[in-house]
């Protein structure tokens, strides 16, 4: 198939990229280079520098190349970012998404697999969190999404022939196993990637957000999916898209890890003992968050591979060690 990756520059759409490529699939990467990296491309994939916001050059690219499906992971997915400037994530993530689908529709391209996120469930109550728990988000990040979800449905009504996916990605961790490509974020806010940068030296210290929660250990737990398991999952949902189909699957491991069992991780994978400090609870921050992912599992077989924290934190920790400055490093 000739897929059009967007984002494909980015952390997660360049793992898809790479998994796309291994499977035999014909890739041309779509990325405006805000937060991308060209560097991230592989040799011989086309990359066509545009913003998805112009209607006209992404209804081009998708007819010159053919494109017979989107993976669509182009968008700014930083949750304090966002309740700062709103407007800036509704006008990339939901109008971008607009500009994108309307092209599509005047290209005849009707299927999409659409990266959503469980921060379109908010804070739920029950844990794990299905596909049914209802969506209540929190932050404009996340409303960004779940309006995409929305226009996804309205499109498909329309449109008996689209058919699309809407990945609901938890946690999203570690790196390519052969240590190619990686996660190369600024500012660097997630988990792993500050703990890894304390275990170099970049940074003098992590603080933990808050270790009064209502959890085991009092530290907030997450659901880390690795990349390549979110890359396969891609693969495997655009493979089963038929015309009309309309899906909603969470993709994360089925199980939580908490700050402290993550830095546990990071020091025993990097054998460096960095300074950690509790700090106040982060303002928006749910005590709790893992997945039931049986829905994928049933209906196509996806089940996460790599669950070991160790591993997923070792295959980011070859990243970080060998790429100290990301893309730039020499
Ligand atoms: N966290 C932390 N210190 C940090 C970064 C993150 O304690 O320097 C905690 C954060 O409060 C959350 C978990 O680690 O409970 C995962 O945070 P991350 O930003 O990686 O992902 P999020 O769950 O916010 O999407």
């Amino acid at each position: 198939m000739k897929v059009l990756v967007t984002g494909g520059a980015g952390y997660i759409g360049s793992h898809a990229v790479k998994r796309l490529l291994a499977a035999g699939h014909k890739v041309v990467v779509l990325d405006n280079l805000f937060r991308g990296h060209r560097e991230a491309v592989p040799q011989g994939v086309p990359l066509e520098e545009i913003d998805l916001r112009n209607t006209d050059a992404v209804t081009n690219t998708l007819t010159h190349h053919a494109i017979d499906c989107v993976m669509h992971f182009a968008a700014l997915a930083y949750v304090g970012e966002s309740v700062q400037q709103p407007l800036n994530y509704y006008d990339n993530n939901t109008g971008g998404t607009v500009g994108l689908l309307t092209a599509m529709r005047r290209a005849g391209v009707r299927r999409i697999v659409f990266s959503s996120t469980c921060a379109t469930y908010g804070e739920p109550e029950k844990m794990p969190i299905t596909e049914e728990t209802p969506q209540r988000p929190i932050n404009p990040y996340g409303w960004s999404k779940l309006f995409v979800e929305r226009i996804l449905l309205d499109e498909a009504a329309a449109d008996a022939k689209f058919s699309f996916a809407a990945l609901r990605y938890f946690n999203v961790a570690g790196s390519a196993e052969d240590g190619s490509i990686g996660e190369d974020h600024a500012p660097e806010t997630h988990l792993i990637p500050v703990l890894l940068n304390a275990a170099l030296g970049k940074v003098p210290k992590v603080t933990i957000f808050g270790q009064d929660y209502p959890t085991p250990d009092g530290t907030c737990v997450r659901d880390y999916i690795h990349v390549q398991d979110l890359a396969d999952a891609h693969a495997i949902v655009m493979d089963a898209l038929a015309p009309g189909d309309r899906r909603f699957y969470n993709l994360g491991i089925g199980r939580g890890h908490s700050v402290r069992e993550v830095i546990d991780a990071a020091k025993k994978v990097t054998g460096v003992d960095f300074k950690v400090e509790t700090g106040p609870r982060r303002p928006g921050d749910p005590p709790m968050l893992y997945a039931n992912a049986d829905k994928v599992h049933r209906e196509l077989g996806w089940k996460a591979k790599l669950t070991d924290i160790h591993h997923v934190t070792e295959t980011a920790w070859r990243w970080f060690k060998n790429h100290p400055n990301g893309y730039q490093s020499p």
